[in-house]
């Protein structure tokens, strides 16, 4: 994944153990009402240093945090592609644009491109992305935890707290934080 994908790949300097997809959700379903409820007050009430908060708790977790070992987004999600991005990856694969759509996509409910299937088809064994430098925008922002004006992003965070093991401990700090 940003990670989005990505997602930071990045060197890690201690990884912590990546929970599987059931046991993040379970943490959910246990602590995910009051993390909403934090989301849902920081929207409401956005501190002045929000951006600072999660910037600073974005890069603890990705310290931590090794997306070479989770792949979960890139399993579990697609991200939008726009033209641009359709233009970058069927000149990678020296498609033309069309024949790349059509080998590799669908429109959503809203009319937008994403993947026709999960795990992504650039996602390697190793959970390296085989298209890391010209992957999808979406992927590069991914999981949106390190934007300007975060308080306009705090709805993926209600979402990305079930997929993404690093945007899970980011709220979860900023639980105990509000
Ligand atoms: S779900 Fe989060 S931690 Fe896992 S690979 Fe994606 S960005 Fe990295
Ligand atoms: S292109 Fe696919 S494998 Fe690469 S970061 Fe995006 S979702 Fe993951």
């Amino acid at each position: 994944m940003t990670n989005p994908f990505k997602h930071p790949k990045s060197a890690i300097v201690k990884p912590m153990e990546i929970p599987a997809v059931l046991e993040l959700r379970k943490k959910v379903f246990q602590q995910g009402k009051a993390m909403r409820a934090t989301l849902k007050k920081l929207k409401q009430k956005p501190p002045r240093d929000l951006d600072e908060q999660f910037e600073k708790l974005h890069n603890q977790a990705f310290k931590k945090i090794d997306c070479l070992q989770c792949g979960n987004c890139c399993k579990t999600t697609s991200p939008m592609l726009f033209e641009k991005d359709i233009e970058r990856l069927s000149a990678r694969f020296k498609m033309k644009p069309g024949d790349f759509v059509t080998q590799y996509l669908t429109l959503d409910t809203d009319g937008l491109y994403c993947l026709q299937q999960t795990p992504c088809p650039f996602l390697g064994d190793d959970n390296a992305c085989a298209v890391y430098v010209d992957r999808p925008k979406a992927c590069r922002e991914f999981p949106h935890t390190n934007h300007r004006k975060m308080h306009t992003h705090l709805a993926l965070a209600h979402h990305n707290i079930e997929i993404c093991p690093a945007v899970f401990a980011i709220v979860e700090q900023l639980n105990t934080l509000t």
